[in-house]
């Protein structure tokens, strides 16, 4: 392999250089060499590390460029980036850092290439090109990330319990990292994060977040799961979701194991959308039935109202992660609470009347709601799978046609209030109401269609009843 082919692109060598002008050794370092051993496709960033100051570098690189981008510094962590093409470029001085057990804020100082590599979290991540005109292309490797890259595994450039102590954050980077990359965790390093789990307490829950959604946006995010599950980081997380784990026998009747379902339906989703909102809606869809398990000596194991439950608990899961309080978490909780509804409709016949209220109720997020429940079947039956994936399409279809029909979705009533109190010269009251909601029930049961005149007409036989009188003009 020729490594100087990584380094075609212009950019390395203006930044060559510019280190080869100010006298500083100069490598590209990170997630660029690792991901070029890797074929991964284009970078987005581009770290560069100094034997100096980087921030001396980056502008000399800035003024060698054309049109002189802008520099933006950042004093206090001793780097600077430019936006070059598209591309991020960070620049830092080569550093030792040291840490305090309370934090993840080392005391820094300037070290060697060496002190750089040894502080970066994996052998793979520590890969290093030299981009100085006289070395151009040289690999620097000194814990054999190359090794580590062959044989698919993540490992610790020092101690791992040193590494993973010092910033606990590694111990998610490690479990993303295993899962976007399809690598092994080595077994030291995955023993040490079980010995530490504890200290991802001192990292704050953005980044945490930050780490599960990329895992959470990978093919398989199981893999992740597991790994967070096996090593105790998932209870320190989501303890809601190891709750679901087990499965419990009284009276020779078992439940499914609703944890490993839960994986099984966020893999399942994850070739029909790249939503990452609708795949955090797969991971939370059964996490009200922990809370809610019973066993009752007549109908076995229930878990009633846990969808109730469990959009509630997104609620509070969301607050304490500080993901957002937005329309996306109402996404999420929507798409809970709603999570059996067509589950029921493909147990059983399905009936126009059935669709047209779920279409009603599920309103633009009907068809999201449809891609979790077919991810949901995770039957080994398969001619209950055949069956409830037919039933699905069943209703896939109808939904297709009770739309063009009647235009449910978001339901706009074919009489407005305005009009009941002009036909029978009321006030605001409670016989509005009353008519209202009797034209919609007879609209969502197919007794009449989604029209003015018979929807009037109804408002006038309802009216009758109510013993209202036609106001005469
Ligand atoms: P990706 O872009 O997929 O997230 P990356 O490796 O480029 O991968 P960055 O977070 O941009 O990820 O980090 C760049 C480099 O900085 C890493 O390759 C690694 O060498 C180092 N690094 C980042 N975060 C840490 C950390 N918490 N501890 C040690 N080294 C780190």
């Amino acid at each position: 392999m020729n490594y100087k082919q990584a380094l075609t692109n212009n950019i390395f060598q203006i930044i060559g250089k510019s280190a080869d002008e100010l006298g500083l050794e100069t490598y590209v370092i990170g997630g660029f060499v690792r991901d070029f051993f890797l074929n991964r496709g284009t970078a987005k960033d581009i770290d560069i590390v100094a034997i100096g100051s980087g921030i001396e570098l980056a502008k000399k690189v800035a003024s060698n460029l054309k049109g002189e981008p802008k520099i933006s510094v950042f004093k206090n962590f001793g780097t600077a980036m430019i936006k070059h093409n598209g591309i991020e470029l960070e620049f830092v001085g080569a550093r030792k850092e040291s840490y305090d057990r309370d934090s993840r804020n080392p005391a820094v100082e300037s070290g060697t290439l060496q002190d750089d590599q040894m502080r970066r979290d994996f052998t793979i991540n520590a890969l290093a090109f030299s981009i100085n005109s006289k070395t151009f292309g040289d690999l620097k490797d000194p814990f054999q990330g190359i090794t580590d890259l062959e044989n698919k595994l993540l490992r610790t450039p020092l101690d791992p319990d040193t590494t993973y102590s010092d910033d606990p954050l590694r111990m998610m980077r490690a479990v993303r990292f295993a899962t976007q990359l399809g690598f092994t965790i080595a077994l030291p390093s995955l023993q040490s994060i079980t010995d530490n789990k504890e200290r991802l307490k001192i990292i704050s829950q953005e980044r945490i977040v930050d780490e599960l959604n990329k895992i959470m946006l990978t093919p398989k995010p199981s893999l992740g799961f597991s790994l967070l599950h096996k090593t105790g980081l998932l209870d320190i997380i989501l303890p809601e979701l190891t709750a679901l784990q087990g499965v419990e026998e009284i009276e020779g009747q078992r439940h499914k194991d609703n944890f490993w379902h839960t994986l099984e339906v966020v893999d399942n989703i994850c070739p029909n959308t790249d939503d990452l909102w609708l795949r955090w809606a797969a991971l939370l869809h059964d996490v009200g039935k922990a809370p809610t398990k019973k066993f009752h000596k007549k109908l076995g194991w229930t878990f009633h109202g846990h969808e109730f439950v469990g959009s509630k608990m997104v609620y509070r899961i969301f607050k304490r992660l500080r993901m957002p309080l937005n329309d996306k978490m109402k996404f999420v909780q929507k798409i809970v609470l709603m999570s059996s509804r067509p589950i029921v409709l493909s147990e059983d016949y399905v009936s126009d009347s059935a669709v047209r209220r779920l279409v009603f109720e599920a309103g633009d997020n009907v068809e999201d709601l449809m891609t979790l429940c077919e991810a949901d079947i995770t039957t080994k039956n398969e001619k209950k799978q055949r069956k409830y994936k037919n039933n699905f399409k069943i209703v896939r279809e109808k939904i297709i046609e009770v739309e063009e029909r009647d235009r449910v979705r978001n339901f706009q009533p074919p009489i407005s209030g305005e009009e009941i109190m002009a036909t029978f010269d009321l006030k605001p009251s409670k016989e509005i109401g009353i008519i209202k909601d009797y034209i919609k029930e007879a609209i969502l049961e197919g007794e009449i269609p989604n029209e003015f005149d018979a929807a009037k007409a109804l408002m006038l036989k309802k009216g009758n009843e109510l013993g209202l009188k036609i106001k005469s003009i």
